[in-house]
């Protein structure tokens, strides 16, 4: 049957704000989206939010899902210290199921806050790819290679693993996709890099890895190869493929590589902030045409997973530093939430709520204390509201949360389940927190 919402405002990702806005849908794909017609809305299941703003539902850029569970592992430190020292030495403690169990409450706290996609590396990604299934939501998903990796061992073993896990979920009913998940360049040998170029290139998906994160991370590069690590990446002849997540030390030349190469650039803008690792040049690269994407990177260093935060961080933080007001005005940064991410999701999500594009979208309370008067409703989602004022959340044209409630995920033995299993990594790790 055909599935209605009629909204007080409707933003589809660009052009302008459609008041009394109605979009109809018939299984995973939007038949209307425009101005409230009674005749569109005819023999449909009409839900009315009258208050409320109806946007595409976000896509977060980059996540190692399963952090959930190392929340708040420690705060305070800088990203060489808080990965060596305490990250990875809690992480190997993690087993499939618990990976299992983070993923869903990844997914729980994405979907309440009006997500449906998100961008991964992580280990474990055949038990994600399980929960992203069960769930709803969508995902492109790189199983994390590098040595000692808690679940595959050696990078051999890694790949391996990499390559079955694609074999077995890419494509998963639209909804899933699988690419190649080498850690950095400074933890995968070259040749390595180069094999799974290969593979990625035939199977014609991302390689995502961690590019030019910190100052030390590039006065290594330099060290080490005499370049930075997009420019060996182009030596290489592999830099097509890459999906680069931070680019927060990219210089100019590294900048123009990534523009011609036509890549995106995976912008953590709260986790670099916490870290302490610095401020990408956001607005250089949105210059150069490149489709800047926001995520919020793993649990343990941001420590959430809410993309209407990292619009607002965004906004705000180059308009402050640059001294100008005019930069990364509202629809620009929506668009890093949501339609720049076309550029790596290809037709599984769009975010765009036009006719024939995937029905994903939120819909958040503007009739709230935080959200009166409504003169520009884009203003008020941008910089007033919290993510916890969704109310609505469709993946492909299914309810995954309304006013509460999650429609795949049973929350209440989930937190339980969360909790003990965070407190048995931390005790199996024999680890010290500071
Ligand atoms: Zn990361």
């Amino acid at each position: 049957m055909k599935q209605a919402l009629r909204v007080g405002w409707l933003y589809r990702g660009s052009g302008e704000v459609i008041e009394d806005g109605l979009i109809t849908w018939e299984g995973s794909h939007i038949v209307y989206s425009g101005k409230y017609r009674e005749e569109e809305a005819a023999d449909s299941n009409l839900i009315h939010y009258p208050r409320s703003i109806c946007v595409p539902a976000f896509a977060n850029g980059h996540t190692h899902i399963s952090e959930t569970l190392i929340r708040g592992l420690v705060d305070d430190v800088p990203l060489e210290i808080w990965l060596y020292d305490h990250v990875w030495q809690v992480e190997p403690q993690m087993t499939a199921n618990d990976a299992y169990v983070g993923a869903q409450l990844g997914i729980a706290e994405m979907v309440s806050s009006g997500t449906v996609a998100f961008v991964d590396q992580f280990y474990y990604s055949d038990q994600i790819a399980r929960a992203v299934s069960e769930t709803g939501m969508k995902a492109y998903l790189h199983p994390s290679i590098f040595d000692n990796n808690p679940e595959t061992g050696t990078i051999e073993a890694g790949l391996k693993e990499n390559l079955r896990v694609f074999d077995k979920w890419n494509n998963y009913e639209d909804r899933i996709k699988i690419g190649f998940g080498p850690h950095a360049l400074y933890s995968v040998p070259e040749d390595t890099f180069t094999e799974i170029y290969h593979a990625a290139d035939e199977r014609d998906t991302w390689i995502h890895t961690h590019v030019s994160e910190t100052t030390t991370e590039r006065a290594n590069a330099l060290k080490t190869w005499g370049m930075s690590t997009v420019k060996k990446f182009n030596e290489m002849g592999v830099l097509d493929r890459i999906l680069p997540a931070n680019g927060v030390h990219m210089d100019d030349e590294d900048l123009q590589l990534i523009a011609d190469h036509g890549l995106p650039i995976l912008h953590n803008l709260g986790s670099n902030l916490k870290i302490g690792s610095g401020i990408a040049p956001v607005p250089k690269m949105l210059d150069l045409g490149i489709p800047v994407v926001l995520g919020t990177d793993g649990n343990a260093s941001n420590n959430d997973l809410a993309v209407l935060e990292e619009i607002r961080l965004a906004a705000l933080i180059h308009k402050g530093i640059h001294q100008d007001p005019t930069l990364l005005p509202t629809r620009t940064v929506i668009n890093m939430a949501t339609s720049n991410h076309q550029t790596i999701f290809g037709e599984v999500y769009t975010g765009t709520l036009k006719h024939g594009h995937p029905a994903d979208i939120a819909v958040f309370n503007l009739d709230t204390v935080r959200s009166r008067p409504v003169i520009d409703p884009l203003s008020n989602l941008v910089y007033s509201i919290s993510p916890t004022d969704c109310q609505l959340t469709i993946s492909n044209g299914k309810i995954l949360y309304q006013d509460g409630e999650l429609t795949t995920v049973d929350l209440e033995p989930l937190l339980k389940k969360a909790q003990s299993v965070s407190e048995r990594m931390i005790a199996d790790a024999d680890y010290k927190r500071y």
